[in-house]
């Protein structure tokens, strides 16, 4: 799914030069490139400010810490997710509301949303999935009208942008009172390990984020609030300093492979292509098809895998059935779209080193599975 052997390869000489740089500077903790990277990622979301940390999990739980939310506070998340999204909040004793998402782009379902808001909502969670923004225009509406927060867990769509019915542009990430993601190494800006940020327009809660994420500290050894260990490497920040320079060529190499499989996969029977949300770009953290009918995803991915292609199901559960959070008591059943999503969706090679040629082979490798 993913060569990042062959990714890191075109600018291996500049990766070099940055961990050896590190190593001989030896600032390994909170060194000068996490502050040079926060700012020049920063820059190129449009001006937000930015707070590393140590993973995109950990980032989840440091926006939701930055809310004071009393325990059982209620957190609004959609059901077709990574499981992430959900433990941040029940590590912290808040209880995650699920909803169901909308069947072309997977993501919340506003009027869901709406209708599961309750006097102690104190937090809505979105999702943009597989990199396309969820309906901002209506759950920032939604929860402004509500007086609750709305945090975006943009791990998948970074660099997305969304334009407004007032024709304001904002990248994702960037709306809600916190923005969350991660670097994991296959995310569309990965390092070479685990790391995250956060995004607000705020710079008091900016602030506050930081010290929450180094211990809750304000200034060495004095505490003013319980926080977590949680700082992304210096080695990671210089890593990322390069892979951020490539990003836009990778990030467009990935939306030409969509339009690509567009044009191609058009008219497979039983096949339904990416459904693009209008208001959204569309950065392809994964080109994520829907087969239908019992059992058929199941086959067309095993007939893939015999023909040597890779291929992804995410997500195979909605987090409305894992057995770690059986004790929220939802039932099968409960969130129809998610679960049906769960059986039909397959996700496609789209990384940015995969050949026209390659490309072309799993074109007509999936023609051929369609058409059993
Ligand atoms: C990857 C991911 C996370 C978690 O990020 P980590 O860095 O692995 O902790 C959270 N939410 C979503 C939607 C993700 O895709």
């Amino acid at each position: 799914m993913l060569d990042l052997p062959a990714e890191h390869a075109v600018y291996q000489a500049e990766l070099d030069a940055a961990w050896q740089a590190t190593v001989r500077e030896a600032a390994f903790i909170q060194g000068p490139a996490v502050g040079q990277f926060a700012a020049e990622l920063g820059a190129h979301l449009g001006g937000a400010h930015v707070v590393p940390c140590a993973n995109g999990t950990d980032a989840l739980t440091l926006a939701l810490l930055s809310l004071d939310l009393p325990p059982g506070t209620e957190v609004i998340v959609p059901a077709f997710t990574y499981v992430a999204t959900l433990e941040a909040a029940v590590l912290l004793g808040l209880r995650p509301v699920l909803v169901d998402v909308q069947p072309d782009t997977f993501n919340a379902d506003p009027a869901a949303v709406r209708a599961a808001l309750t006097p102690r909502t104190g937090a809505v969670v979105a999702v943009h999935l597989f990199g396309q923004c969820a309906d901002l225009e209506e759950l920032t509406a939604i929860c402004q009208a509500a007086g609750v927060a709305l945090i975006e867990d943009n791990a998948q769509a970074l660099g997305a942008t969304f334009t407004f019915a007032s024709g304001r542009v904002a990248h994702a990430g960037t709306v809600g009172e916190v923005g969350t993601t991660s670097f994991f190494p296959s995310k569309n800006l990965g390092c070479l390990g685990d790391g995250g940020a956060l995004f607000t327009r705020d710079a008091a809660r900016a602030a506050r984020l930081q010290q929450l994420a180094n211990h809750g500290q304000s200034q060495k050894y004095l505490h003013q609030r319980v926080g977590l260990n949680s700082r992304l490497d210096t080695l990671q920040a210089a890593l990322l300093r390069v892979k951020l320079r490539h990003l836009p060529a990778a990030q467009a190499a990935r939306q030409a492979l969509a339009a690509r499989y567009d044009a191609a996969l058009a008219g497979l029977p039983g096949l339904c292509m990416p459904v693009r949300e209008r208001r959204s770009s569309h950065v392809f953290h994964q080109y994520t098809v829907k087969i239908e009918g019992e059992g058929r995803r199941d086959a067309v991915q095993a007939h893939l895998q015999a023909h040597g292609i890779p291929s992804a199901v995410y997500y195979p559960l909605p987090v409305s059935t894992q057995p770690a959070y059986a004790s929220l008591g939802y039932r099968r059943g409960q969130f129809p779209v998610a679960e049906q999503l769960c059986r039909e969706v397959l996700s496609l090679p789209v990384q940015p080193m995969l050949s026209a040629a390659q490309q072309a082979y799993v074109a007509t490798v999936l023609g051929q599975a369609c058409a059993r």
